[in-house]
């Protein structure tokens, strides 16, 4: 009865998932070919708490679904899917997109250091024109480049990093900064800090949690915040959510906090009000 000779078969043992990937996989194709009206760019504000005042330093960009047919999904759901169907290029170009000129306004509006995060997946990393993709939108929106990160996550590094470094180098040769995130959950983080060519690293949400409790999470943050100074990259904590957590990376001389001690990711306009 759908049409177009369509065949459709139920089975009791389906566990929900299946349909619900199904119905996601539809919807994120419609969204994503109708323009990507249904994703909108929530900015989580990054502070410099080695300035007096805690300052503002710009915001990592994450992208929200609001799906007409199934409501909010978290990126967490479906960039993974976005991934496997190749949807996350067109989807990516738009927050790249949409986060320059947001930034590049910010930057008018008397803010001219303030900086943008954008999350680069590895299945857009590697898409074969993606340093002219990034260079294209950089250029159309006039951002400074050096106001947009491209945060790369580890894993990625696996595979092929003769072919990663180069296109990091070449992103990097634009004025681009790249940041490595949820550092120390790959496999041999210590090797890609030396490895790849970069200006920032994360280090990943599980080891802030911890901090206050597991001398192995504090040691780790120690660490690795003397290694970057060492070698000159900077160091984000992110995921920062109590007072206590805030003091010990302030005795450590971390420089850059994300979390939700400062606030949790912003619609654009609340960003706006608060920061800008
Ligand atoms: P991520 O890049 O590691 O982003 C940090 C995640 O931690 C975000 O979740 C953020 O909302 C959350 N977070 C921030 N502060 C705190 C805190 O204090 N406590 C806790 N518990 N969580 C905090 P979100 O927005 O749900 O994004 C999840 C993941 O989805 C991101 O992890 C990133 O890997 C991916 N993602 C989000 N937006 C994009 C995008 O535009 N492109 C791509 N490729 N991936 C994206
Ligand atoms: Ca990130
Ligand atoms: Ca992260
Ligand atoms: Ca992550």
């Amino acid at each position: 009865k759908d049409g177009k000779n369509r065949l459709e078969f139920y089975d009791n043992n389906f566990d929900g998932t299946s349909y619900k990937r199904l119905d996601l996989e539809k919807n994120m194709r419609d969204a994503t070919s109708n323009a990507c009206k249904e994703f909108e760019v929530y900015y989580q504000p990054i502070f410099d708490v080695g300035k007096e005042g805690n300052q503002c330093t710009g915001a990592e960009a994450l992208v929200r679904w609001n799906s007409e047919k199934l409501g909010f999904i978290s990126p967490g759901e479906f960039i993974p899917l976005a991934e496997y169907l190749g949807l996350i290029n067109p989807i990516g170009q738009y927050v790249l997109e949409q986060a320059c000129y947001n930034c590049k306004y910010w930057n008018d509006m008397g803010h001219p250091d303030y900086k943008v995060n954008v999350n680069l997946s590895v299945v857009q990393l590697l898409q074969n024109d993606i340093v002219d993709v990034v260079s294209d939108v950089v250029k159309k929106v006039g951002i400074n480049p050096q106001n947009l990160t491209l945060e790369v996550t580890e894993s990625l590094a696996i595979n092929d990093m003769s072919r990663m470094k180069n296109i990091l180098g070449e992103i990097r040769k634009l004025g681009i900064r790249i940041a490595l995130d949820d550092f120390g959950t790959g496999y041999s983080s210590l090797n890609h800090i030396k490895e790849i060519p970069l200006d920032v690293i994360k280090v990943d949400q599980s080891f802030v949690n911890d901090i206050e409790s597991d001398e192995y999470a504090h040691s780790f943050v120690k660490l690795v915040s003397e290694l970057a100074s060492v070698i000159g990259v900077k160091v984000c904590i992110e995921g920062v959510e109590h007072a206590g957590q805030y003091q010990i990376l302030k005795d450590m001389k971390v420089r850059l906090i994300q979390g939700y001690y400062f606030s949790k990711p912003l619609p654009l306009e609340e960003f706006e009000i608060k920061y800008l």
